[in-house]
Formats: structure tokens, sequence, C-alpha cells
């Protein structure tokens, strides 16, 4: 608590320069060598040659001789531990700085409670520190799933989802988020009354809705749902694979060997002329390809900040998808077309976004939203690709392109400071030197004993 109140008085000069630093402003696809960026309070105030800038009396002169500045970035699907009902909202501040402490300085909560939009209120009015928050309605869901903690709306019926809808955009969420057991009539509910009041749809795609529907709705689709469907000999009639739920399914594995990879890039071709947007959450749906041990888990850098109740919660979870795991050639398979697809995607022209999707399954916040670029990466995207479906693509989706997800002038200061060039290697991003943002300077010291100080309380499950 002591770190965190530090963080939030406002001791720092107004001034911060950034001296003789490489920036990778992500307008375009270049790398500026030798610049001194000045950000005065929450604005980038100045970006120029070093030779060129002079750094104001007072400034506070950070050495970027050897680093790279680039846009804060923004994890387009996370959600909170406590959304999952067995952890108490009083961890809240440590989770986002967690993801402030890796550079995530954007957050798209992806089910969203009323306790979120007062959380967003707070940091926007300052009483708390944390991302800029954009907030997802509660789930929508066919029917109560995960009870006791099912924390959505049950939408049986048209009439039902449309009322939700228009709750949903007077509370102030930013987009409709769909999950499971949503029948067609009251998808073509959803999408009808969003349209009206002005809210985007966003999340899965069930197999009674199908892909073909969802570009045609404009629905921003999460996880890929519904893309290896379209690579079955006859994808119309409510076939399935694997996606969504079914991954849990042992009957929807054998699918997989049907799957015909050559639709590929058609499929591709059809999401981006509909102008569909993509959260594939690659590294989070390996989990169900990827035979990950307990021993590789435990091995992670973020292991540490796993609570005991919930390491209990996903271990058995972990073990329960070891009962229905397909052969290593189906589990290959998955991931490799998962990946194609995100390849075809790109090359297509198709906006890709980084998310989490933590903390499902020990994905964790900034530090699995690392990975996730990491492995558009080895889908095939170039670094600076993979840079952009976390800077300025989301910045584009969230309408706020203007204002976020570059480093110009005029623009919010909210910057990741990298020890040498991240394009060389995104791993770079992972140990950020610091983390401006909202006026303050987080160094990599107070990000270390703040992380420290957090492991100690979950592990000691307090
Ligand atoms: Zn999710």
């Amino acid at each position: 608590m002591l770190h965190l109140l530090a963080l939030l008085l406002p001791s720092e000069p107004e001034v911060t320069a950034f001296v003789d630093v490489r920036v990778i402003p992500m307008d375009r696809e270049r790398v500026l060598e030798h610049q001194t960026v000045l950000v005065r309070g929450d604005r980038i105030a100045r970006v120029g040659p070093a030779a060129e800038v002079a750094v104001p009396e007072g400034a506070r002169r950070i050495d970027g001789a050897g680093r790279t500045l680039v846009p804060g970035l923004t994890d387009m699907h996370a959600h909170f531990l406590c959304d999952f009902g067995f952890q108490p909202d009083a961890r809240v501040d440590d989770e986002m700085f967690l993801m402030l402490g890796n550079g995530v300085t954007t957050a798209r909560l992806m089910i969203g409670r009323p306790e979120h939009l007062q959380w967003r209120r707070e940091i926007d009015g300052g009483a708390r520190l944390g991302p800029r928050l954009f907030v997802a309605s509660p789930q929508f869901s066919g029917r109560r799933y995960g009870d006791p903690h099912f924390n959505g709306v049950e939408v049986k019926t048209p009439e039902a989802a449309a009322a939700a809808v228009r709750q949903c955009k007077k509370d102030g969420y930013d987009c409709i988020k769909l999950t499971f057991f949503i029948s067609r009539p009251v998808y073509d509910a959803v999408v009808a009354t969003a349209r009206e009041e002005g809210i985007r749809v966003v999340g899965h795609v069930g197999h009674d809705v199908g892909l073909p529907r969802a570009l045609e709705a404009g629905q921003q689709v999460e996880h890929l749902d519904e893309f290896l469907e379209m690579l079955l000999p006859e994808p119309a009639g409510g076939r399935t694979s694997v996606s969504g739920m079914s991954v849990w399914d042992p009957r929807s594995w054998p699918s997989v060997d049907h799957l015909d990879a050559s639709r590929i890039p058609a499929v591709a071709e059809q999401v981006v002329q509909a102008g569909i947007w993509n959260t594939p959450t690659l590294f989070y749906l390996d989990t169900f390809g990827v035979r990950r041990s307990r021993e590789e888990i435990q091995s992670w850098p973020w292991y540490r900040f796993f609570t005991p109740d919930y390491v209990q919660k996903f271990e058995d979870a972990r073990l329960r998808f070891l009962e229905v795991q397909p052969s290593d050639e189906r589990a290959a398979r998955f991931v490799a077309l998962r990946r194609a697809f995100v390849k075809a995607l790109w090359e297509h022209g198709g906006k890709l976004m980084a998310g989490s999707d933590a903390p499902e399954l020990f994905c964790l916040y900034g530090f699995t939203l690392h990975r996730e670029i990491q492995t558009f990466v080895e889908a095939g995207l170039t670094p600076y690709a993979a840079l952009e479906t976390a800077t300025r693509n989301p910045a584009e989706w969230l309408g706020i392109a203007g204002d976020a997800g570059t480093i110009a002038e005029g623009r919010r200061a909210d910057l990741v400071l990298a020890e040498g060039n991240p394009l060389d290697d995104l791993r770079r991003l992972e140990r950020p030197v610091g983390v401006r943002l909202r006026g303050r300077w987080i160094p990599r010291d107070a990000i270390e004993t703040r992380f420290d100080a957090i492991a100690a309380a979950f592990q000691a499950g307090s």
C-alpha cells in the first residue's frame, strides 16, 4: 500500500526528457534514431533530433542512449481475478500494477461489471493508479453457466436480449460481449439493437451463429471462433470443429483431421473484406494444443503471482483437460492452422489485436501479452506488425488513434522505455526500463519492488 501511495504522490517534475533515445512512433514502419522526447504532464510535448531539442531547466532527464521508446501497450482481452468469483476485489490495484509494470497502459476488460466502471472513474480522476480502461458489457450468454459465479446476463429470448443491450448502453459499457449458447434469433436481436443504440458487438461466435453471419453482422471476433469450422468440407449445417467451449469436448477433436487448409486464404480474404478485426489470443488457446506440463508452467516468471486458490482451480482445469486432450497430431494441427489463419489475415491486410485473456489458465496480464505478440512473430508476422497489434491497431479499434497508440507531439504520453531495439527481439519489451503514464514515471526498480511485494502477498493468499 505504501508503494502505491508513493506512486500517487505528484512528486516528480512536470517535464520529463528522454534524451538521445530511439523512437518507434508506430505511425508507419520507421525507426527514429537519436531523438529527444519531451513529456509535459500526461502529454508528449516535443519529439525531435537530440541535437536540436533543448532540455528545459529542471526537467527530469532519462538517459535514452541505446534504449527505445514505444507507445504504451494495449491488452485487448483481459479479465480481473475477481471476475472468477473467488478473489476479493481488494487485489485489483495490484493486478493493474502487474499490467503497468509490463508496459500495458490500456486494457479492454472483456466481461464487465459495475465495479469496473467505478474503477475506471477512479483511475480517470486520479484516485487509483491503473491503465486506461475500456469495459465490455457483462457477458451475454444463452444460459447461466459456471454457477454460482455466473457473471453476466442470461439472454434466452430476442426481447430479453434487446432490453439487455439497451441497458448496457445506458450503463456506460463500451461494447456488448457475447459468450456462449447464443441462439440465432437472440444473436439477430443483439446485433439489430446494438446497431440502433450505436454500440459494437464483440466476443465469441457460437456454432448456431457461424462465421458468415458474424461477418455480415460486423462483430469483432475473439479467439478466431468458428474459423476452423470454415475449413470443414461442408461448413454450413451446424458441423463443429474446435472453437469456443468445444476445446473441452473430445468429440470435436477428430474434425481436425478433415480441415482443408487450402481454404484459409479465401476465408481470410472474406474476413478482411467484411472489415472484421480479430483478437486471436493464440498464446492462451495454445494451452489446448501444446502440452504445457506443470513444470513448464511453474517455470514461468509470472507464476509467483498466482495465489494458492488460483493455482488449485486452474491446476484442476489443466488436469481435467488431460482427460480429453487430443492426439499429438491433432493438437499440433490445431495450433498450426490457427497460426496459418493469423498469417493469412495479416497478409490480406486484416487487422489483428493482441489479447492475453488473462487470468485464464495461468495466463497473466502483460506477461502473457508479451508472449502473444511473440507468438504472432512465430506465426509469420514481422516484429513491427506484431507490435502494431498491441499499439496502433487497438487504438484504432477503440477510436482513440488521434490520442494514443502512436508517438507524436500532442498525444498522450503513455510510453514504454525498453533496453536495446525491440524490433530486433520483442522480448526486450518484457522488462521495461520504465513506464510513463498519466504524468508519472515508474522506473524499473519501483516495478521490481512492487512486484516482489505483490508476489509475497499473493503467495500468502492475502
Ligand atoms: Zn476472455
